[in-house]
C-alpha cells in the first residue's frame, strides 16, 4: 500500500471499532466525535502533508518499489539523518509542536529497533527480533501509526512494578496458546489513542531479573478484543477555532489502557520474558538518539512559537519598546537557538554505529537539551505571561464578538496596530499555549513525556565522561602543573 491520504485516514479511523471511553461514555466514532473530531483532522492533515510534499517526506522502497514516510527510514548516512529532521520538522510545524506523539516519534523507535535488531536478538531471541523486523517493514508499507504504552500504573512506586497491587496491576503475561501469548493488566499512558491504528509496548522502566512475565514487548491493533482505553478529560469538546484555536484541533489526547486477557498474536510479540535484554533494548539499542532528536525538534518548533508569539502579543501593545521587556522575548530567543544549536550539533555529530551500516545522530547534545527543556518551555509560557499581562483577560469569545455589544468591543479592544478581532485573535491563542487546560498539560508533558526528566539529568551525570574535566582540576593538585594535550 502506498502512502495514505488524510481521507484514507479518516475512513479507516471510523471503522475500526476501537474501544474508547470518555466520560462514561463509549465513542463510537472519533472522527465525528466532538472531543476527537477536530485533532483527529489534524492527524489527516498530517498524512496530507506526506503527498503535498512528497520529495521531503517521503522516499521510494528499494524492496515494494512503493513510497513510504521517510520518518520510517532507518538511517545509513548522516544525510539520512538530515532528511529525516527536515521531514520531522514539516510536521511539528503542523502543531506548532503542541502535538509531541505525532507518528513520527513512533516511526524513529521502530526504525531504531529495526535497525539495530541484533540488540534485541540476543540470548536466543532471534525471532522476536525478527518479529520486529518485519513489524517495522508492515507498519511503513501500510502509512500505520503507532502509539506506545510503556509505564506501568502508579500504584506505589516505592516497590518494583510487580510487587505493585499483587502483581495484577502492571501488565504481564498470564498464558499462551499456540499461536499468541494472553496478556493482562494496565499501562499508565498511551498519547494519541483515539487516532493511532496500533498499539506498541515495549521497555520504559527497570525490571528485576525475576520478572520474567512483566518482561514483554509487542504490538497489536488498536481494535483487538480485550484492549479498553480509558480518556481524560477533552481539551477540545465544544470548543471552537476562534475561542480556543489550538486546543479545538490539538489535543491529541492520553487515556489509560487496559488489558483484558488480550491475545497476542505470536508473530508480533518482540520479547517475552528476557529481563536482561529488556534493559539492554533501550540501553544498548541507540533508542535515546532518535528519539531525543524528534522530541527537540519539536520543543524547538514549540519555542520558535513562542518567539513569534511573544514578538507579536508585545508589537500588538507596545510593550516591545521597554527594554525589560525586549530582555524576555531576548531570553526564549536565547533558548530557541540554543536547541537549534543541539539539535544541529546531534546531526553533524552523527556516526554509523558499529559499523554495521546504521547511522544514529549524537545523542550529547540531545541528552543535555532533554535535561533543559523541562525548565525552559515553562519559563518560556512564564515570560509570555509577564509580556501580555492582563491582557490575556482582555478575551471575549466569539459570542461575545457577535452579540449586543460588538460595537463597544470594537472600540475598547483595539490595540496599536490590530483591530479588536484581531487582538482579541492573538490574545486567545496565547492564552490558549500558556493557561488553558491544553497548555497545562503540555507543560506536565514536557516534564514527564519520555520517562522522568529529574531522573534523566541525574542519569547524565553519572554516565557523563569526566575524563577531561577532571584532569583540567587535577593539574593543579601538584607541582609542575602539567600542560594538557588540546581537545576539541
Ligand atoms: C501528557 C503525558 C503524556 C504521556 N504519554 C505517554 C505515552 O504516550 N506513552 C507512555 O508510555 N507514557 C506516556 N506518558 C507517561 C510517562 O511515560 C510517565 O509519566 C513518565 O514515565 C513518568 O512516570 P510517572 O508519571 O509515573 O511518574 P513517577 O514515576 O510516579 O514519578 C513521580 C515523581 O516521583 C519521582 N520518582 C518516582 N520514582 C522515583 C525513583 N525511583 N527515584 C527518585 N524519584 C522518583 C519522580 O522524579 C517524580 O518527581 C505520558 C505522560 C504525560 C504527562
Amino acid at each position: 500500500m502506498a502512502i495514505r491520504t488524510g481521507k484514507q485516514f479518516l475512513e479507516d479511523l471510523k471503522k475500526d471499532g476501537r474501544e474508547i471511553w470518555l466520560d462514561g461514555e463509549l465513542v463510537k466514532d472519533v472522527t465525528t466525535h466532538p472531543a476527537f473530531k477536530g485533532a483527529a483532522e489534524q492527524v489527516a492533515k498530517l498524512f496530507d502533508l506526506q503527498h503535498e510534499f512528497p520529495e521531503i517526506m517521503t522516499t521510494t522502497s528499494s524492496e515494494t518499489g512503493e513510497r513510504f514516510g521517510i520518518t520510517h527510514l532507518i538511517p545509513r548516512s548522516k544525510e539520512d539523518i538530515k532528511r529525516i529532521r527536515k521531514a520531522m520538522k514539516i510536521w511539528a510545524e503542523a502543531s506548532v509542536g503542541l502535538m509531541g506523539r505525532s507518528p513520527d516519534y513512533m516511526n524513529v523507535t521502530f526504525a531504531c529497533f529495526a535497525g539495530h535488531a541484533d540488540v534485541w536478538a540476543r540470548r536466543g531471541n532471534e525471532q522476536g527480533a525478527q518479529n520486529l523486523i518485519n513489524y517495522q517493514k508492515y507498519v511503513r508499507d501500510n502509512d500505520l501509526i503507532m502509539t506506545h504504552s510503556i509505564i506501568n500504573p502508579q500504584v506505589d512506586r516505592s516497590v518494583s512494578e510487580a510487587e505493585q497491587g499483587g502483581g495484577e496491576i502492571s501488565l504481564h503475561k498470564v498464558g499462551e496458546t499456540e499461536d499468541s501469548i494472553i496478556v493482562r493488566g494496565a499501562r499508565m499512558l498511551a498519547t494519541l489513542t483515539p487516532f493511532a491504528d496500533e498499539l506498541t509496548v515495549y521497555p520504559g522502566s527497570d525490571i528485576r531479573l525475576q520478572d520474567k512475565k512483566y518482561a514483554i514487548c509487542f504490538a497489536v491493533p488498536m481494535n483487538t478484543p480485550g484492549l479498553k482505553f480509558i480518556c481524560r478529560d477533552s481539551y477540545s469538546k465544544d470548543r471552537n477555532n476562534f475561542d480556543y484555536p489550538l486546543s479545538s484541533r490539538f489535543d491529541e489526547m492520553d487515556a489509560v489502557v487496559i488489558f483484558d486477557d488480550v491475545h497476542v498474536p505470536k508473530d508480533r510479540v518482540f520479547m517475552d520474558g528476557d529481563t536482561i535484554g529488556y534493559s539492554e533494548v533501550i540501553g544498548e539499542g541507540y533508542w535515546r538518539n532518535y528519539i531525543i532528536l524528534q522530541a527537540m525538534n519539536r520543543a524547538l518548533t514549540k519555542l520558535e512559537f513562542a518567539f513569534g508569539l511573544g514578538h507579536m502579543i508585545a508589537d500588538t501593545t507596545g510593550v516591545n519598546t521597554f527594554d525589560h521587556v525586549q530582555e524576555k522575548l531576548g531570553e526564549i530567543w536565547n533558548m530557541m537557538e540554543m536547541t537549534r544549536a543541539g539539535v544541529i550539533a546531534a546531526e553533524e555529530g552523527a556516526f554509523e554505529v558499529g559499523g554495521k551500516g546504521v547511522w544514529a545522530p549524537n545523542d550529547q547534545p540531545l541528552l543535555a537539551l532533554r535535561g533543559l527543556m523541562p525548565k525552559w518551555i515553562p519559563r518560556a509560557t512564564e515570560l509570555l505571561k509577564i509580556i501580555g499581562g492582563g491582557g490575556f483577560m482582555l478575551t471575549p469569545t466569539s459570542k461575545d464578538l457577535d452579540g449586543p455589544l460588538s460595537a463597544e468591543i470594537a472600540k475598547y479592544y483595539q490595540a496599536r496596530n490590530a483591530d479588536a478581532e484581531k487582538r482579541i485573535r492573538l490574545f486567545r491563542l496565547g492564552w490558549d499555549f500558556i493557561g488553558s487546560d491544553l497548555a497545562g498539560r503540555g507543560d506536565l508533558y514536557e516534564r514527564f513525556y519520555l520517562s522522568d526528566s529529574f531522573r534523566m539529568t541525574a542519569l547524565n551525570y553519572k554516565v557523563a565522561d569526566k575524563t577531561h574535566p577532571e584532569m583540567l582540576v587535577k593539574q593543579f593538585l601538584q607541582e609542575p602543573v602539567k600542560q594538557l594535550q588540546p581537545t576539541k
